[in-house]
């Protein structure tokens, strides 16, 4: 009756959202009050500026060293070459036992879903991916599906990318079931950022799909600053949380954000307010254009010995590094 308007109700909101994150990085600036002087002159072409605007009202007005800007703000030092910083830091390129599935842990394997996120974070370790490469088997599955199959030590499939929550439900349900086909997986892993910068994308869709799964959910959500886990964050998790999905988060160790131990303390507490519990702080990894947020090893040692005096056992991260070749992530401290 009404084609011009069903077709538009069919796009869910949260794809709506994403469609409108600010990538213009003059408007972001008007948004949170900035000086137009803080534009670079030289601006990166390759991974540009892409933060949704619910993430954006989190930040503070005013503030050009607000921590949430930080992660999203493409500064001039990223174009300054420093040794050790690199494409491909964590040997990814390597450990593609097929395009698109990186098997490099006993049980578990990884598959790169997307190359797309809502946000683009400067500080991230597949910055440089060649996601078009990796994925060009991906678009059904099935040198995936068959790897997975094909390999009975495998119990964990970890989704990851990109952010694999920015499939579409009918993407996410497709792959779902190819994998609950494979008799030996037992888990399913999904890393995503999304609940956090898109607290919108948790939708029943979404829901439905993992409650009904056989395999045992686990999500790994990403926050770095206890003020990305507002009220929304919350109701989100919260919604995972009551179809029985475990709730774990991983967060980098990045200057200028949370390297502060009374900001990691506060982090942990929002984290577990929300239902969710640290699993690994994350030593940055050494990609290029990254350079400006490295904490180092003995400033990361301080830092979690005062954050273990402060926090019960339960609410403290591993903080690890990712080496590549290694047979699990590297453990920095005790
Ligand atoms: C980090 C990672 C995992 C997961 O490691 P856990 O210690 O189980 O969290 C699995 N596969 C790859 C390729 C990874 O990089
Ligand atoms: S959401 Fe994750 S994969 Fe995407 S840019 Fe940020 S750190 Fe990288």
């Amino acid at each position: 009756m009404i084609p011009v308007n069903a077709r538009r109700r069919q796009v869910p909101c949260w794809q709506r959202e994403l469609a409108q994150a600010i990538r213009d990085p003059a408007e972001l600036l008007q948004e949170l009050a900035l000086d137009s002087a803080l534009l670079p002159i030289v601006w990166p072409t390759q991974f540009p500026l892409r933060v949704p605007r619910g993430f954006v009202a989190k930040m503070r007005k005013g503030d050009p060293d607000d921590p949430l800007l930080r992660q999203v703000w493409p500064l001039a030092a990223e174009l300054i070459p420093v040794p050790g910083f690199v494409t491909d830091p964590v040997g990814d390129q390597a450990a593609q036992a097929v395009p698109g599935v990186l098997h490099k842990y006993q049980g578990r394997a990884l598959l790169i879903v997307t190359g797309a996120c809502a946000v683009h974070c400067r500080y991230c370790f597949r910055r440089e991916f060649p996601y078009a490469e990796a994925q060009s088997d991906l678009r059904d599955w099935r040198s995936a599906l068959d790897y997975l199959a094909g390999d009975t030590s495998i119990r964990e499939v970890i989704l990851s990318g990109g952010d694999p929550l920015s499939l579409s439900n009918q993407r996410l349900g497709t792959l779902l079931a190819g994998l609950q086909r494979i008799p030996h997986l037992v888990r399913l892993r999904i890393h995503s950022r999304l609940p956090i910068v898109l607290p919108e994308r948790v939708d029943e869709g979404l829901l439905a799909l993992l409650a009904s799964t056989r395999l045992q959910p686990i999500l790994v959500v990403h926050a770095n600053h206890p003020r990305e886990i507002d009220a929304a964050v919350r109701t989100a998790l919260q919604r995972f949380r009551a179809i029985g999905v475990t709730l774990l988060n991983q967060s980098v160790l990045l200057r200028g954000v949370n390297d502060e131990v009374e900001r990691l303390a506060e982090l942990s507490e929002a984290l577990f307010t929300a239902g969710v519990l640290p699993y690994y702080l994350h030593l940055l990894d050494r990609v290029r254009g990254a350079a400006h947020y490295e904490v180092n090893e003995t400033e990361a040692s301080v830092i979690m010995k005062a954050l273990r005096e402060r926090l019960p056992g339960y609410l403290l991260p591993r903080l690890v590094r990712e080496q590549p070749g290694q047979l699990a992530k590297t453990p920095v401290w005790e």
